[in-house]
């Protein structure tokens, strides 16, 4: 069974932008999903489009088998959606903020609060629920959110960078919260700027670049394909002009400091026992690369290549 089905999916704004260009993607049901690409690629416009907040242009959309063009509330009730920027109403209490979408769901009234209670215990937010929302912390406020998605039991959570600005210990309890509940039946589909938070989670990903689906694979597949990493080292001695680092290349940054290629034959031991040989210490080191940003890299230039290709060969330019 899919959970999400788009084919051809086309989004055009009134001022002209063509924020999707024709995207098919399939989600099977129980996946944990990766939606990832660089800043305007499309990922909002799909998600708004999947959850019925922004209309296509073209293209069809099925929710667990509901197309959301004939059969909009069965799809609409099989999504929980968590928006990227805090919606709430910031003054009513946490415990009517989830109770009250429920209803928007059609739960009677006795579902909605048991409902409420336990998604605010499961989120760790039962003992807060009488504040108003505005008096939690930017962590908790993610959570409600979280929990007013989760009311009505959806099949599909769909989370648009859940934890942007979020602080590592509270990333870190969602991702085993949204493993928890990925592990109990839920698809989850996520959007994010943190490979790591990916690479983590996710078994599949889809990366948007331009409005097009540049990649749709497994995660394991598209993070082989990232060959070579870079490291910045401090040595403890000055950098010498001969310095010769046995089978590695680098490039001096200033007289303490070396960027080093890690290609993916080669490992960190490899290197440091060419250090020891070269008689170099290192006093610290970092890892250069933001391996997400490596990825989108890689992708730009394949499709500025390609296109470099069309217009030299006009035997396939259209
Ligand atoms: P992402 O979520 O990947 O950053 P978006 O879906 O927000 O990308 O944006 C895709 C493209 O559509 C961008 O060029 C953006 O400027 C444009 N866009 C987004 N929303 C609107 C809108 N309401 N009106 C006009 N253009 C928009």
């Amino acid at each position: 069974m899919k959970a999400l089905s788009i084919h051809g999916l086309t989004k055009i704004y009134p001022n002209g932008v063509q924020a999707l260009n024709g995207i098919d993607l399939d989600v099977e049901a129980g996946d944990f999903f990766a939606l990832l690409g660089p800043n305007g690629a499309g990922k909002t416009t799909a998600i708004g489009i999947i959850t019925s907040l922004v209309n296509k242009t073209g293209g069809t959309v099925r929710v667990f088998g509901h197309d959301i063009d004939s059969d909009l509330a069965a799809a609409k009730s099989c999504i929980g959606v968590v928006p990227q920027e805090i919606n709430l109403n910031q003054w009513e209490t946490v415990y009517n903020c989830v109770v009250n979408v429920a209803g928007f769901y059609g739960l009677p009234r006795k579902r909605a609060k048991q409902r409420a209670e336990t998604c605010l215990r499961e989120l760790q937010l039962w003992d807060r629920r009488d504040e108003a929302s505005r008096n939690l912390s930017g962590g908790m406020k993610r959570r409600l959110m979280i929990a007013r998605a989760l009311v009505h039991e959806p099949k599909l959570l769909i989370l648009d960078e859940p934890t942007a600005g979020v602080d590592i210990e509270i990333r870190r309890s969602m991702w085993d919260f949204l493993r928890h509940i990925n592990e109990q039946g839920t698809t989850i589909i996520l959007t994010t700027h943190y490979l790591e938070e990916a690479e983590s989670l996710c078994r599949h990903v889809a990366i948007i670049d331009e409005g097009r689906i540049a990649e749709h694979a497994r995660m394991s597949t598209v993070l082989r394909k990232l060959h070579q990493e870079v490291f910045v080292l401090s040595l403890v001695d000055e950098l010498q002009p001969d310095m010769h680092i046995n089978g590695f290349a680098y490039m001096a940054i200033n007289d303490h400091e070396i960027e080093v290629e890690v290609a993916s034959g080669q490992n960190l031991n490899q290197l440091f026992a060419a250090l020891s040989d070269a008689g170099i210490a290192v006093s610290s080191m970092r890892n250069k690369t933001n391996r997400l940003e490596e990825l989108f890299m890689r992708l730009v230039d394949r499709r500025d290549k390609e296109r470099t290709k069309q217009l030299a060969d006009p035997e396939i330019c259209v």
